[in-house]
């Protein structure tokens, strides 16, 4: 376990409280929820616990993929999907849970799989899902583990209880990508979740999903347990959360990308709020977020290897290293370049742009510019492209009519690959440093920017050789 929750040392001495959240694949069948129950075990003994749970590995795909094929009027694929869901589930509960926790939970893993089937059935006969719906259906597979879970700490002798985070996180109406209005979050979850902690209860929470003011489900984007642990954790003024996945904490790079990644004892926030920003899917990108006000640490830990200390991320990372501490990359991006005419000044357009993508909700990855040429470039995600093509064209309709602005140009199968650290600040050489790596490699760069905080610098490549680059430049500065 983490450093910071020693045991509670008198008896009338309140535990400290720890925020555990448990990701797909360390929920992702049977073998592993056990383990995952004798970790809550293990921490329960010296700390008051609210755990957060995932979905079982691969069941929010595969929901998602249902309701698309239901709403192009396949009526076939959902029903199969169907059997899967109840299959994987119930093989848990058949395992795990008690004859009597048995005869408690599968009805109601049986109205999930009936929920599911109406929903898909519904989309099928309309040829519609809406993002709405889609948020319903997306976020059943946690309101399954979460029951499981929950069962499975009864069945271990541990109080327990599954809570549908739709009573505790109140959200925007943004549907897919909700945003928590985080003082009635707080106070919601707090009083939630009271009774239980009074009477000892565990409170085993459905990642992912919150609901708007009105009762609607919404869900906080794909990945967003993570976020669901942080915002839990900080309604109710944890002494640390502790995000449970499947290695062993935050590594210098993507151990798919680079086998000899290794792992980083500590991180700022900043340093973790760049890195899940710039595509490290450890992390969701909005995780730290709720946190760093109450300077909550969150450690990063195996569920699969649980001794190994992990990663701690807290405000400033102690053994400041000088220099590149990561390197994380964004393989599916897209260039655009929009250039202006004499008549309307650089100003102009960037202010246009930039507003039209900000009502939009989009990030951009990188931006560069050439005053004095009136040319603005940027990076967005290639799943944001046809948004903001769109968007713009509208935007710009008559300035490109009249010809005061060129057509939108895209450059597509761009990659962004960005060094990050705190501690690059003030350590001259590293972009030279990184140029050379990429050179000896001969990986063209398309482009190049630096954030005035000097956090990060970003690397624009061809798509096809970002995992060369990653590469290169973990390999340059010996991570
Ligand atoms: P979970 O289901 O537990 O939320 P995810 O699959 O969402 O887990 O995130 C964990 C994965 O993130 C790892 O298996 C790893 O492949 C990937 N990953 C990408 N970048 C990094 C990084 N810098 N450090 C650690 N893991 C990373
Ligand atoms: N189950 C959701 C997803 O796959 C949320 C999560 O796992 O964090 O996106
Ligand atoms: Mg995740």
């Amino acid at each position: 376990m983490a450093e910071k929750v020693a045991p509670a040392k008198s008896p009338g001495k309140a535990k400290p409280l720890l925020a555990m959240k448990f990701g797909g694949t360390s929920v992702g069948n049977a073998e592993r929820m056990e383990r995952v129950a004798e970790i809550i075990r293990e921490h329960a003994s010296q700390a008051e616990i609210v755990v957060v749970v995932s979905a079982m590995g691969g069941v929010t795909d595969m929901l998602i993929r249902a309701a698309t094929e239901a709403s192009r009027g396949d009526r076939e694929h959902w029903k199969s999907v169907r059997q899967e869901l109840a299959r994987r589930h119930r093989e848990v509960a058949d395992r795990l849970l008690s004859a009597g926790e048995q005869a408690a939970v599968l009805p109601r893993l049986a109205e999930h799989v009936n929920q599911f089937e109406n929903l898909c059935s519904g989309f099928s006969l309309v040829r519609e899902v809406t993002p709405r719906a889609m948020d319903t259906l997306s976020s059943l597979g946690e309101v399954m583990s979460a029951t499981l879970m929950a069962a499975i700490l009864r069945t271990k002798g541990l109080p327990a209880e599954a809570v549908d985070a739709v009573e505790c996180i109140v959200t925007d109406e943004h549907f897919g990508n909700a945003t928590p209005l985080f003082a009635e979050t707080d106070l919601k979850t707090s009083e939630r979740l009271a009774p239980l902690r009074r009477r000892g209860t565990i409170p085993v929470v459905t990642g992912f999903r919150g609901a708007t003011r009105e009762g609607l489900c919404t869900t906080l984007g794909r990945g967003g347990s993570d976020y669901t642990g942080t915002i839990i954790g900080a309604a109710l003024d944890a002494e640390e959360i502790c995000i449970w996945t499947d290695v062993d904490g935050v590594m210098t790079a993507d151990p798919r990308l680079v086998p000899a990644a290794r792992i980083i004892p500590e991180i700022s926030y900043r340093e973790a709020i760049e890195l899940s920003f710039f595509g490290a899917k450890v992390l969701h990108p909005k995780t730290i977020q709720p946190v760093m006000k109450k300077k909550i640490p969150v450690w990063i830990k195996n569920s699969f290897n649980p001794a190994c200390p992990g990663t701690k991320i807290g405000p400033a990372a102690a053994n400041g290293q000088p220099g590149v501490k990561a390197i994380t990359s964004v393989s599916k991006a897209d260039l655009i370049t929009i250039s202006g005419k004499d008549t309307l000044s650089f100003a102009q357009l960037a202010s246009k742009v930039f507003a039209a993508l900000s009502l939009e909700g989009i990030a951009t990855l990188m931006v560069t510019q050439s005053s004095a040429d009136n040319v603005l470039c940027f990076a967005v995600h290639n799943a944001d492209l046809k948004r903001v093509k769109t968007k713009l064209e509208k935007v710009f309709e008559l300035e490109i009519l009249h010809d005061y602005v060129a057509a939108l140009e895209v450059m597509p199968h761009v990659a962004m690959v960005v060094a990050i650290g705190e501690n690059m600040k003030g350590t001259p050489g590293i972009a030279g440093r990184a140029f050379s790596a990429l050179g000896r490699r001969s990986i063209n760069i398309i482009a190049i920017a630096q954030g005035s905080s000097e956090l990060s610098i970003s690397f624009a490549v061809k798509s096809s050789d970002v995992k060369d680059a990653v590469q290169a430049i973990h390999e340059e500065f010996q991570l």
